[in-house]
């Protein structure tokens, strides 16, 4: 028999994991891996605030492939994935084609903006390298222009995020941390810039221990930061959003962080999702496509315990890239024994920026400088699971 074909589409945490384990455990007579991505490098996804913020580095938060992937043991192909054609077992790219005998599909998530109205033309919507780039850049410019225009009209230095949830809050501790630093670079008074948090539920964070969630609002608020809650976004204008019954915040800046849906690619291959988001079998492979895995963000699980979606995250990619790499070595042995996949919760650690953080840890609560450490720690643990002490030497959080 020829030997397997296995491709693999994404190479954030759930794709670059288990094309470095596939390159481990199968040897090159077993199975030829394939895998494509956007870009020559992997992002650290759950960094981006920072870059976006200006208080990290984007080349920090990034890992060139071909110095954590053996290369001559995984083709990489640098393209962008357009459509899978199921029935042709193809994954059709901007720039060609790629044939499957298994695919794994880890093309991760985009914003979700149910519909409304000036998100996509007004807003900065794009939680990738390029797209914390282009956030940052705008806020410097924003700074860097206050004091070259004569009209210092409402809205030039008001900065919304729309949506606390974690991106939402973890932007805001970054860009308020940053605020007198850019105040005294460009030589604007610090009363002139306003922050705001826009949120749709009665609280931040929702369904996030209270607790936590007082002292992370009374935290940024004590930097400035001003919450909208209760207070769903309808519309965002040139001039800014509207809110609630029609009140408008005039802001030029508006970062989108409501919530994601799995990648357009999953919706336009046909396969059944739920906001982009297919409900896999229990095994991670797409119900009627055997041959096709899905994990990540573009994966959905129901956490049996309360009957709702386990939320995609970096922590949920990682251990379904596991799954994944040992049920594609089961198959290409030959068994059909495939290993049930179940979430191992380690806990959340959001962090506010400077050297402050909130979490939960088992059953533990966790806040301050304990949480921005154990935040360090899980940043660089994912760092160690794909490249080993090198690569967290090189890229890794080390504060202390
Ligand atoms: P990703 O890691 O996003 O990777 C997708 C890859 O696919 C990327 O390399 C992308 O370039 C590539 N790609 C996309 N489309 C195409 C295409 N058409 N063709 C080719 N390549 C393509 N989760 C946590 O567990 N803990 C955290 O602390 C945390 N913090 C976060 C902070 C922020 C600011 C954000 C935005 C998210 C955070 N998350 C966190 C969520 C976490 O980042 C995601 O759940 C995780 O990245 C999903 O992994 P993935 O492999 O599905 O996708
Ligand atoms: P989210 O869905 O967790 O939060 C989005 C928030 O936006 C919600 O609070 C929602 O009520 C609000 N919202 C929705 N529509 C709105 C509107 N019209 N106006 C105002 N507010 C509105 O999404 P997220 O924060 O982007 O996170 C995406 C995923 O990434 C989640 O699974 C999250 O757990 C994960 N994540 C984890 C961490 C961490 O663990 N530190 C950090 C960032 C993201």
């Amino acid at each position: 028999m020829n030997k397997a074909r296995i491709v693999i589409a994404g190479a954030g945490y759930g794709g670059m994991n288990t094309a470095v384990t596939l390159s481990k455990k199968l040897g090159p007579n077993d199975a030829s891996i394939t895998l494509v991505n956007k870009h020559d490098y992997h992002y650290q996804t759950t960094w981006l605030h920072e870059p976006a913020a200006g208080t990290l580095e984007p080349d920090r938060t990034r890992v060139k492939i071909a110095d954590v992937l053996n290369t001559s043991r995984v083709n990489f192909v640098q393209d962008e994935v357009l459509e899978v054609k199921t029935d042709e077992k193809k994954v059709m790219l901007k720039e060609g084609e790629l044939e499957y005998d298994y695919l794994v599909l880890a093309l991760g998530a985009t914003a979700e903006t149910f519909g409304i109205p000036g998100v996509h033309e007004h807003a900065f919507t794009k939680w990738t390298l390029n797209g914390a780039r282009q956030v940052k850049d705008h806020i410097d410019a924003q700074f860097a222009n206050y004091n070259n225009v004569e009209d210092k009209h409402e809205g030039l230095l008001t900065f919304v995020v729309a949506g606390a949830g974690f991106t939402g809050i973890e932007f805001i501790g970054e860009l308020s941390e940053r605020v007198p630093e850019l105040c005294k670079t460009y030589d604007v008074p610090r009363e002139k810039v306003r922050l705001f948090v826009v949120e749709a539920a009665p609280t931040a964070l929702p369904g996030f221990d209270p607790e936590l969630v007082e002292y992370a609002m009374n935290l940024l608020e004590s930097r400035g930061v001003e919450f909208k809650i209760n207070t769903p976004i309808k519309e965002v204008t040139a001039s800014g959003v509207i809110v609630g019954e029609g009140e408008e915040i005039k802001a030029e800046t508006v970062v989108w962080a409501t919530g994601v849906r799995g990648n357009p690619v999953i919706e336009k291959s046909g396969f059944e999702a739920m906001r982009g988001r297919v409900k896999v079998n229990p095994d991670l492979r797409a119900p009627g496509h055997d041959d096709v895995f899905i994990i990540g963000d573009c994966a959905l699980i129901i956490n049996e315990e309360i009957n709702r979606p386990y939320p995609p995250t970096a922590q949920i990619a990682m251990q379904m890239a596991k799954t994944c790499a040992n049920n594609l070595i089961a198959l290409n042995k030959g068994s059909t024994d495939l290993e049930t996949f179940k979430f191992d919760n380690k806990g959340t650690v959001a962090s506010l920026g400077g050297k402050q953080a909130i979490g939960v840890v088992g059953s533990r609560k966790i806040y301050g400088g304990t949480a921005n450490f154990m935040k360090k720690m899980i940043d660089n643990r994912a760092l160690f699971i794909l490249g080993g002490p090198l690569l967290t030497l090189k890229k890794g959080k080390f504060p202390f």
